[in-house]
C-alpha cells in the first residue's frame, strides 16, 4: 500500500493535533492521583510534545476498582455477543475514521516514518480490531463426550480484569493485540503504554468510549515500568497480565506474580531472529534486498528483526554485496518527510545503548561493512545509520544479545546443519527465515527451526489469522488469531449427572 497524504496534508494533520496526556480511568480522562506529569519527547527532534500524567500505584488501583466494578456488574460480560461485537465494531470504524490523525500521532511519539505508521500500522490494527469484533457471535462452547447419563460442558469465560502492559516499538499495534481479544471475552482492560509513546493509546481509550465501551471497561495509565507497571504486576486484582517487551523485564513479571496473586502472565519478549539463506536461493537478488529492509524497518527495532543472517559460504559475497548497497540506499531522515524509509530512534539512551553494541562489534573482532556513524539529518533526533557486519561468530555479543537497531550480523555457514545449529544456539525462540528453491530442504529445516514463526523465501509476512509468539525466552502464549482468546479466558465444566 502507498502513502496518499501529501507533505502538507502531514504537517496540517500535526498541527490540528489535540494532543492529550491524561490517564483515562472509568471513562473519563483524569490527572494522576499525585498530580505528577512527565516530558513526552518526540524522538524526531527531542522537542517535548505533550506532559503525561505519571501514573503510580494509587492510580493503578483507581483502575483496579473500576474495572472490577465493571467486570462484577456485568455492563459488558454480560452483554449479548451479537451486542458486544456492535460496539467493537463501532470502535473499529471509529478507529478507521481517525486513522491519519492516530499514524501522524505515532510517527510524532516513537519516531517511526509515516510511510510505515499510516501503510502498515494503523491498517494492521484495524484489521486486528475488526477481526476480533466478529468473535463474540462465532464461537461456540463443548459438550465433552462423557457417557450416557452425564451432560458435561465446558464454557469458555472472561478471566475477570486483565492488565496489558506494552512497549514503545509497535505502540498501538501491541496494545490491540491484547485489547481486542480481552474486551471481545468480555474482560475489562488496563493499559500501561510504555513511557516513551503515550498517546495513541490514550487516544484509543477516548474512541473506544465514543464507541459505547461501558465506563471502567477500559483504561489507560501512562507512567513508568518500575512505578505503574510493578504496580499492576504486584495487583492482587488483576487476574491476568499479558506483557509484550525485553525479557528481563518479562522475568520480572513472573515474580510478580509469585510474589502476589499468582496471576497468569503471558510474555512476548524479544528476538535473535536467524535470516538462513541457503546456497539455491530463489531470486537472489530480491532476497538480499529484503534482508536489507526487512533489518531497517522500523529502525530495526523489532521484535522479529532478522538480526542474525546466516549465508552459506557458497553465495556470501555476492549476497552481502547487494545487502550492503540496499542498505547504503535507505537513508535516516524526518520520520514525518513521506519519502522517509527509516526513521528515528525511541530515545537518546537508545541510540546510545544501539552505538555502544556497535562498538563491542568492533571490539570483539566484527568486520564492519556499512554504516556504525550518525546521519546529518537538519534534525536534533535520534538517527543511526543502518550497519552491517561480516566476519561475525555466534558467540560474539552482537550475535546474541538483541540490538534493537538498524544493525545486521552477517554469519557465515558450511551447510544445513551448521545452518540449523546456529540457528537455534540462542536463548530467543521467536522467529527465523529460510531461503531455498528445494521444498523438501525447506520443510526439513523448518521442523527443526525453534521459533513461534519460521518464513520460507519471504520474512515478516503474517496475518491477524495466524498465531504469534515464541519458544525458549521469547515468551509463552500467542498474540493474534483464535489461540490469543485462551490467554483471556478461563474453561469452566459444568458437569449435570443425569
Ligand atoms: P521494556 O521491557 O523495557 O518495557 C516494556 C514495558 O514494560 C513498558 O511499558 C515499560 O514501562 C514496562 N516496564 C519496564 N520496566 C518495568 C518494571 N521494572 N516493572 C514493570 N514494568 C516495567 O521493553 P521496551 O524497551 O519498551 O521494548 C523493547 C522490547 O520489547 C524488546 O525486547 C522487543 O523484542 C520486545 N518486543 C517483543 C515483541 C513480541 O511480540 N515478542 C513485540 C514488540 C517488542
Amino acid at each position: 500500500m502507498t502513502l496518499q497524504l501529501s507533505k502538507s496534508d502531514i504537517l496540517g494533520i500535526r498541527n490540528r493535533l489535540e494532543i492529550k496526556g491524561q490517564a483515562f480511568i472509568d471513562g473519563r480522562f483524569v490527572d494522576a492521583a499525585s498530580g505528577e506529569t512527565f516530558d513526552n519527547i518526540s524522538p524526531r527532534d527531542g522537542q517535548v510534545i505533550a506532559k503525561v500524567a505519571a501514573c503510580d500505584t494509587a492510580d493503578v488501583d483507581r483502575a483496579v476498582t473500576a474495572a472490577r466494578r465493571a467486570f462484577e456488574a456485568g455492563v459488558w460480560r454480560d452483554r449479548s455477543p451479537k451486542e458486544r461485537k456492535k460496539v467493537l465494531q463501532r470502535f473499529a470504524a471509529l478507529f478507521e475514521k481517525h486513522m491519519d490523525e492516530l499514524a501522524v500521532l505515532e510517527t510524532l511519539d516513537m519516531g517511526k516514518p509515516i510511510s510505515e505508521s499510516r501503510t502498515i500500522d494503523v491498517n494492521v490494527v484495524l484489521d486486528t480490531l475488526e477481526w476480533y469484533a466478529e468473535c463474540p457471535d462465532k464461537l461456540y462452547d463443548e459438550i465433552a463426550p462423557t457417557g450416557p447419563n452425564q451432560l458435561a460442558i465446558i464454557t469458555r469465560e472472561p478471566v475477570g480484569v486483565v492488565g496489558a502492559v506494552v512497549p514503545w516499538n509497535f505502540p498501538m499495534l501491541m496494545a490491540t493485540w491484547k485489547l481486542a481479544p480481552a474486551l471481545a471475552m468480555g474482560n475489562s482492560v488496563i493499559l500501561k503504554p510504555a513511557e516513551q509513546s503515550p498517546l495513541t493509546a490514550i487516544r484509543m481509550a477516548e474512541l473506544a468510549a465514543e464507541a459505547g465501551i461501558p465506563d471502567g471497561v477500559f483504561n489507560v495509565v501512562p507512567g513508568f515500568g518500575p512505578t505503574a507497571g510493578k504496580a499492576m504486576g504486584m495487583h492482587m486484582d488483576i487476574d491476568c497480565l499479558a506483557f509484550t517487551g525485553s525479557g528481563g523485564v518479562g522475568k520480572l513479571f513472573l515474580q510478580y506474580a509469585g510474589q502476589s496473586n499468582m496471576k497468569r502472565v503471558y510474555l512476548e519478549c524479544g528476538g535473535k531472529s536467524p535470516n538462513i539463506i541457503l546456497d539455491d536461493v530463489p531470486e537472489l537478488r530480491a532476497a538480499a534486498e529484503r534482508a536489507a529492509t526487512a533489518i531497517c524497518f522500523n529502525q530495526g527495532e523489532v521484535c522479529v528483526a532478522p538480526s542474525r543472517l546466516i549465508l552459506s559460504e557458497r553465495i556470501q559475497d555476492q549476497f552481502l554485496d547487494i545487502v550492503v548497497d540496499t542498505a547504503k540506499s535507505i537513508r535516516p531522515g524526518d520520520p514525518l518527510d513521506p519519502e522517509t524509509k527509516l526513521g528515528a530512534l525511541v530515545e537518546d539512551g537508545h541510540r546510545s545503548r544501539v552505538e555502544s553494541y556497535i562498538a563491542k562489534g568492533r571490539e570483539e573482532g566484527a568486520r564492519l561493512v556499512l554504516g556504525g556513524e550518525r546521519p546529518e539529518t537538519g534534525l536534533d533526533g535520534y538517527y543511526v545509520n543502518p550497519t552491517i557486519f561480516a566476519d561475525v561468530k555466534n558467540s560474539m555479543t552482537i550475535a546474541r544479545e538483541e540490538i534493537f537497531g538498524p544493525v545486521l550480523s552477517a554469519i557465515t555457514v558450511k551447510d544445513d546443519e551448521e545452518a540449523v545449529r546456529v540457528a537455534n544456539d540462542t536463548n530467543y525462540g521467536l522467529a527465523a527465515a529460510v531461503w531455498t528453491r528445494d521444498l523438501s530442504r525447506a520443510h526439513k529445516i523448518s521442523r527443526k527451526l525453534r521459533a513461534g514463526s519460521v518464513w520460507v523465501n519471504c520474512y515478516d509476512h503474517g496475518d491477524v489469522t495466524v498465531p504469534f509468539g515464541g519458544f525458549k525466552q521469547s515468551g509463552n502464549g500467542r498474540d493474534k488469531s483464535l489461540h490469543a482468546l485462551d490467554k483471556y479466558t478461563e474453561l469452566k465444566t459444568t458437569w449435570i449427572e443425569l
